[in-house]
């Protein structure tokens, strides 16, 4: 079984990559190479925590 880390600093709990989970790419824009794409993996309830923290800094 393929297991992921989430990208929560905050969670510690086992990310299965057959269980629900959400996958953000972000992609880095490079003027003189290729460009880079980095991928988070999130629990559902992970990534609805840290996407309302960036949406509402503290
Ligand atoms: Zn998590």
């Amino acid at each position: 079984m393929n297991t992921l880390t989430c990208a929560n600093p905050a969670c510690t709990d086992a990310l299965h990559a057959d269980s629900d989970h959400v996958r953000v790419e972000a992609e880095k824009k490079r003027m003189r190479d290729r460009d880079e794409t980095q991928e988070y993996y999130f629990h559902p309830e992970c990534w609805t925590a840290v996407s309302a923290s960036w949406e509402k800094p503290a």
